[in-house]
């Protein structure tokens, strides 16, 4: 198996397997995502669990493999295989998400869900330990950054157990944890994108103030670039000594937060 580049680290300890489906709580009427399934070791426990799985693999080896696991079995009509990429994958509708992924796709696999619609009731995830707890740091705290913030204004998000390298096969380098994410629901009424944009505004300088970050290098052109950009589409004339600095000055001081840190804010100061 060329495992570099599929990140392919089975998991082989059954009570892991096992509790992770378990965290799901999954209801017999569920449809589950499952990403990554591999030689099918979550796979055959979440099948006991609900009414289908849709099981996204990338590597035609162990799709078949996974196949030839249920052949001939009840569950075999339960499962449906998608060949591919999970990241430029369509996905269906589904209830709740679970995976043993390769590290890589972390990232895109976290906000991919999260921006899914209708948005999943929840998902067990297995990541590297030090992303998983970036995921759940809590505002304030030393490992609170652009990442939580993002996830955290739409999910709620805990640490459900450590996984240590010998519970996989062939073993990774890095220790592993298993994370749930429960999205809210509705989901807040913010584009992610934009949310976005404000993190990677006042996170890249988080120990500074709001303020300070909105004087960096760069920030002020590409508002007024997108500012007079979405005053042409709104039709909303802008006067001839308009300066995107006094706006984002008067903004920042009308809402409160101009001296705050991002250090130090949670997603209730940040969505404000
Ligand atoms: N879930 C299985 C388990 O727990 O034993 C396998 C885990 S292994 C870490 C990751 C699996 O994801 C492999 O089967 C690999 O081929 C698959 N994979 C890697 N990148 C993928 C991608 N971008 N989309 C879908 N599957 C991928």
């Amino acid at each position: 198996f060329d495992t570099a580049r599929f990140g392919q680290h089975i998991l082989t300890n059954p009570l892991v397997a096992q509790g992770i489906v378990d965290k799901a709580n999954l209801k017999p009427t569920d449809v589950v995502l499952e990403v990554g399934p591999g030689t099918g070791n979550l796979t055959v426990r979440i099948l006991a669990a609900c009414r289908k799985v849709v099981a996204v693999e990338m590597d035609p080896r162990m799709a078949a493999e996974v196949q030839k696991r249920v052949l001939g079995k009840p569950e075999q009509k339960k499962l449906e295989i998608m060949l591919g990429d999970f990241v430029k994958a369509d996905l269906p509708y589904f209830d709740v998400c679970i995976s043993n992924t390769p590290y890589q796709i972390s990232s895109p696999l976290v906000f991919k869900l999260l921006s899914h619609r209708p948005i999943p009731r929840c998902a067990v995830l297995m990541f590297q330990r030090e992303f998983a707890l970036r995921l759940v740091a809590p505002a304030g705290s030393k490992l609170w950054g652009r990442l939580a913030a993002n996830v955290q204004l739409y999910a709620r998000v805990e640490h459900i157990m450590k996984v240590g390298k010998g519970n996989f096969r062939p073993p990774p380098q890095v220790e592993s944890s298993v994370v749930r994410i429960m999205p809210r629901d509705p989901p807040p009424p913010v584009k992610f994108e934009e949310f976005d944009g404000l993190n990677r505004v006042i996170f890249s300088r988080m120990n500074k103030t709001i303020r300070a970050g909105f004087k960096a290098k760069g920030v002020a052109e590409m508002l007024e670039k997108n500012y007079r950009t979405w005053c042409a589409e709104q039709g909303v004339i802008i006067e001839d000594d308009f300066d995107i600095r006094v706006k984002i000055d008067t903004i920042l001081t009308e809402a409160g937060y101009a001296d705050n840190r991002a250090a130090k804010m949670d997603v209730d100061d940040l969505l404000k």
